[in-house]
């Protein structure tokens, strides 16, 4: 439920009404717009008597919200939420671009790539430590040891990083990272984003091989319920029949999520495509459509990438993408509230 206050509510009713919803077991979630402020209610409100609240002076109108997303919908928080990243943003007026490889391989490649993306202009720096591969005999990431040469390169370049976790056991490493990764794969798992709700980082949710943008939105409500606020969709491709590409590049996504939600959305066009050549018109397609920004995998020996190597991008295929989407930024649709 929703409750949108008159403008200049007076405090002492405004007082006495949030102190009644508390009372009742409510959450509330405050959001001031440029208009209005709206009481975004969260819980159990089929208690309540509509009309009641209608009828209160500071009142204006209350509405029902009928999806089950509550914190992450946009019905709750009008305006576009804006994440700071370190020395960055995400979700605001900054186009972010993360980059760099798949996979951690060791110091010199993640140390290469992180300080070619940053001149081309990257605002962060990916790398995988913990690797969620489909084979048990593929390389599964240098782990710990990876980490810490990311967090290397962070020193170096000065990039916020940002990487994955697979399993809660991992989250102790993970204090120096400044966005925690939640892979396709752990898109509902279920526990861990109950735990990243808890903690105060930002979390890059992709969309998960098989799912709705619903059961996106659920699983970024798993964190918000848990008073992490600072989540970032990732749309990476959807299973579909079609196989000439790895997956589906869904950029319906974007306009469709941005409508919904009021989370910044970023499209992954390497691991929607599986193919390098395909990452430059779909990272202009997304920019085009009106995305936040882009994750996109970097290697500086594509050949011999330990993972991804025929998606990845080579620093200098990156330069030029970046050349081409700065390009067409200034006149690309703004997506956001919908009609
Ligand atoms: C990745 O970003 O390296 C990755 C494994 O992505 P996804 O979870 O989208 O497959
Ligand atoms: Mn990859």
């Amino acid at each position: 439920m929703i409750v949108i206050l008159k403008q200049n509510p007076e405090e002492k009713q405004l007082g006495n009404l949030m102190a009644w919803l508390e009372s009742q077991n409510i959450t509330i979630h405050t959001s001031t717009g440029e208009m209005h402020t709206i009481l975004g209610l969260v819980g159990d409100t089929s208690h309540l008597d509509i009309d009641l609240l209608r009828a209160l002076d500071i009142v204006e109108d209350v509405k029902r919200v009928q999806e089950p997303y509550k914190n992450a919908n946009r019905k709750f928080h009008e305006d576009d939420t804006v994440i700071s990243v370190s020395n960055t943003t995400i979700g605001g007026d900054i186009f972010s671009v993360i980059a760099g490889p798949c996979s951690i391989e060791s110091e010199e490649q993640i140390c290469q790539v992180a300080q070619a993306v940053k001149d081309a202009g990257a605002t962060m720096l990916r790398g995988g430590a913990f690797k969620p591969r489909t084979s048990p005999y593929a390389f599964q990431g240098l782990r710990g040891e990876g980490l810490n040469l990311l967090l290397k390169a962070k020193k170096l370049t000065g990039l916020p990083v940002v990487t994955e976790i697979m399993d809660l056991s991992q989250l102790n490493l993970f204090d120096e990272v400044d966005v925690i990764q939640v892979g396709a794969r752990n898109m509902q798992n279920f526990e861990l984003l109950k735990e990243l709700g808890r903690t105060g980082k930002p979390i890059l949710l992709k969309r998960g091989l098989a799912s709705t943008l619903q059961e996106l939105l659920m699983s970024a409500e798993y964190i918000m319920a848990g008073g992490n606020e600072k989540v970032i969709l990732c749309e990476r491709g959807i299973r579909t029949f079609e196989t000439a590409t790895r997956n589906t590049l869904d950029l319906s996504a974007v306009p469709m999520l941005k409508k919904l939600s009021h989370l910044p959305v970023v499209i992954d066009p390497s691991h929607a495509t599986g193919i390098s050549w395909m990452v430059k018109p779909m990272a202009l397609a997304a920019a085009a459509v009106g995305a936040d920004g882009l994750m996109i995998e970097v290697h500086n020996d594509p050949k011999h990438a330990l993972c991804d190597g025929a998606q990845s991008l080579t620093p200098e295929a990156f330069a030029d993408v970046m050349q081409s989407v700065n390009a067409i930024l200034p006149h690309a649709y703004k997506a956001g509230k919908g009609v």
